[in-house]
């Protein structure tokens, strides 16, 4: 943000104590210039930055936004399980009923097991296929993201080879690929990581494929090495189910986040009875992944997702962004590719190899109200109307008026210039 803004006092004083200003997927890093690294507060599908401006949010605080900020049920539910006792001794007995609720709505799932971030749940399920049958060869995406631990953090400073020792990537989506790396695993393969669909930064996602789905479900089988489905991105937005539920293949694993509490610190691993036992070996456990009140949120926000229409809304506004797009991009003369399920979308310029058009486009859309990514994909919530699309729409269309203005003169964005 520009100098003399709360924004640009906060980022300065952050540089000195916080390394590098801010770290992780929420740094504006590679965000294009003008987009605001703090944010003063968030209510149903707003946010407002520490300096007032409001934006309609399709970033979703990159994904657990799912009914709305500050749902109003959901936070009744844990500020009076707070008052009861959060982080207590022992965990309450809303964790028994989470745990049934999760099973009862995951098709493929026996038991649950809770923790806080999505990557500790894929850590946990890691750990649990290598107990299944003291095997050690886990077989991930190239490129699929799990985590930011060493054994499947993108970036590796700090990782040790030794870390990773016991990967061995396959190419999402292609079965001959899968096939030949779980060869290479042989009889020391313990389990598969898959996500729905291919959902990685600065490219076309896909869908959830059956034949894909049904391939990687017989190669497991085949080798008795676990399938594992990373659903802490797409999970609740797909189906209410496991994602791959919608192509009818059960994981005997699956790995769950960012939504399950709507914005709460809980995910989940669940599993089926042929994990169970591993499960209950291996040693997992946090200070805060017992605490209560983040539970009573997952349990509400499950309870919503069952009993109203939020998934079939989210994905309407998703599709009616999608088609608005659509339309105004041909109507301005500019290609988009919309890829990836409607309550997740993608949005991508053709002809745009450096992305200057998606950097400009957004940057443009973010100063007319709406906070978009130019790089990954985004996120709907239930508590988005047609009226926040409208107005999307209209900071779209002042954003692709800029571009047809200045699209000659565009530069390249120097945030994804290679690091020296
Ligand atoms: N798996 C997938 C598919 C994700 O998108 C993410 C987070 N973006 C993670 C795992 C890790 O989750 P967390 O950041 O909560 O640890």
């Amino acid at each position: 943000m520009t100098a003399n803004s709360k924004d640009g006092d906060l980022r300065e004083r952050a540089r000195r104590v916080i390394p590098n200003g801010m770290y992780g997927h929420e740094s504006t890093a590679r965000l294009p210039e003008g987009y605001p690294q703090f944010f003063a507060s968030g209510e149903g599908a707003r946010i407002r930055d520490v300096d007032g401006a409001e934006y309609i949010d399709w970033m979703c605080a990159y994904g657990p936004n799912l009914l709305g900020y500050g749902q109003p049920d959901v936070l009744a539910a844990v500020e009076a399980q707070q008052r009861r006792g959060d982080t207590l001794t022992g965990p309450g007995p809303v964790m028994v009923e989470l745990a049934e609720a999760m099973v009862d709505m995951v098709s493929h799932a026996d038991w649950a097991m809770f923790c806080k971030n999505g990557g500790d749940a894929t850590s946990m399920a890691m750990v649990t296929a290598r107990a299944h049958r003291g095997r050690r060869k886990i077989l991930v995406g190239t490129g699929a993201y799990h985590g930011a631990s060493p054994w499947n953090t993108p970036v590796k400073v700090g990782v040790t080879e030794e870390d990773r020792a016991h990967l061995i990537q396959f190419e999402e989506g292609d079965l001959d690929s899968l096939a030949d790396a779980a060869r290479r695993a042989g009889d020391d393969f313990a389990g598969l990581f898959v996500t729905p669909y291919r959902m990685r930064t600065f490219m076309d996602q896909t869908e959830p494929d059956a034949e894909f789905a049904r391939g990687a479900r017989r190669i497991c089988d085949e080798a008795g090495a676990l399938l594992i489905v990373d659903d802490v991105r797409s999970g609740l937005r797909v189906a209410r189910d496991c994602s791959w539920e919608t192509v009818g293949v059960r994981p005997d694993l699956s790995c769950w986040g960012k939504v399950i509490g709507n914005g709460q610190p809980i995910s989940a691993l669940l599993g089926a009875d042929i994990a169970r036992e591993a499960a209950g070996k291996i040693f997992v456990t946090g200070s805060f992944w017992f605490s209560a009140a983040p539970m009573a949120g997952a349990l509400e926000t499950l309870r919503i997702v069952r009993e109203t229409d939020c998934l079939e809304r989210l994905t309407a506004i998703g599709e009616a962004l999608r088609a608005g797009l659509a339309a105004q991009s041909e109507a301005f003369g500019f290609g988009l590719r919309q890829t990836g399920p409607a309550a997740l979308p993608m949005v991508l310029f053709e002809d745009d190899p450096d992305f200057r058009l998606g950097y400009a486009w957004c940057a443009a859309a973010l100063r007319a109200g709406a906070y978009l990514s130019p790089y990954h994909n985004m996120f709907s919530n239930a508590a988005m109307t047609e009226a926040d699309v409208t107005r999307t729409l209209e900071a779209t269309g002042a954003a692709f008026e800029e571009l047809r203005r200045t699209r000659e003169s565009l530069l390249p964005p120097p945030q994804l210039a290679p690091r020296a």
